[in-house]
């Protein structure tokens, strides 16, 4: 399938097949089996890209801003002017509803499922939770290593495929890393989520003046960015766990 790839994408192909891969590790065996109910044997890893995929198709086009939400400095969601088209905590909240619900039809329910695995990972990638002044980061422009590129995109793709590893190999590194902490980070409230990509706002936009980024900034971010992968993979699988176990 051709697509577009959109101004706002998200974490980049392989970012979101990490979470999905992640997220295998940690279903229950009656989850599995839901899943496998509605996707048939497909990986969580190869439908998490689903949702960028039919960006090109209008028949979806009223999906395009749920994979983000903003919240400035200093607000709850709860305080924050909500965009009528919804957002990723809104349209995690009710494709969960969607899901769970057996008097849906199993292509709405393959949908939902299909859906909530992309955005569980949005919400990890911090700039989807935007300050609203920059649409997460893509007004920033940047050079990475000597290249055109914005904040935004540096977060997606650029610095995940600087290693140049496949999704398995990168999956691999980062749960050897990360596996012990895991059961600190099982939690199913997309609010919670999104407050901890607040967090480190100072430090993802602490860089010169002239935005000039490579070794260094990748450097002070890995971590940061392995563990959201991670934690994303860890929650898909929580709340596939809750709505399908
Ligand atoms: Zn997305």
């Amino acid at each position: 399938m051709f697509f577009l790839w959109s101004k706002a994408f998200s974490w980049g192909q392989t970012g979101h097949r990490i979470t999905g891969e992640i997220a295998e590790k940690y279903l229950t065996p009656k989850a599995r089996k839901n899943i496998r109910k509605l996707i048939g044997d497909q990986s969580l890893a190869i439908v998490s890209t689903w949702m960028d995929e039919i960006k090109s198709d209008p028949r979806y086009n009223h999906t395009h801003d749920w994979h983000w939400v903003t919240i400035p400095d200093g607000q709850t969601y709860e305080q924050t002017e909500k965009n009528p088209k919804g957002d990723v905590i809104e349209a995690i909240d009710r494709l969960g509803n969607v899901l769970k619900d057996r008097s849906q039809t199993d292509s709405a329910r393959r949908d939902a499922l299909m859906m909530l695995v992309h955005l569980v990972g949005d919400i990890h990638q911090p700039l989807h939770v935007g300050r609203g002044d920059d649409r997460g980061g893509n007004d920033i422009r940047v050079r990475w290593f000597g290249q055109n590129s914005n904040l935004h995109r540096v977060w997606d793709s650029d610095m995940i495929d600087s290693y140049q590893l496949s999704y398995t190999e990168y999956t691999d590194a980062i749960y050897r890393k990360y596996q012990h902490q895991a059961h600190q980070w099982i939690s199913t409230d997309p609010r919670v989520w999104a407050y901890e990509s607040m967090q480190p706002r100072d430090e993802i936009y602490a860089f010169d003046r002239d935005k000039s980024l490579g070794y260094l900034y990748h450097y002070k971010m890995r971590d940061l960015y392995e563990l959201r992968l991670m934690q994303a993979g860890v929650r898909i699988a929580a709340l596939l766990n809750s709505l399908l176990g």
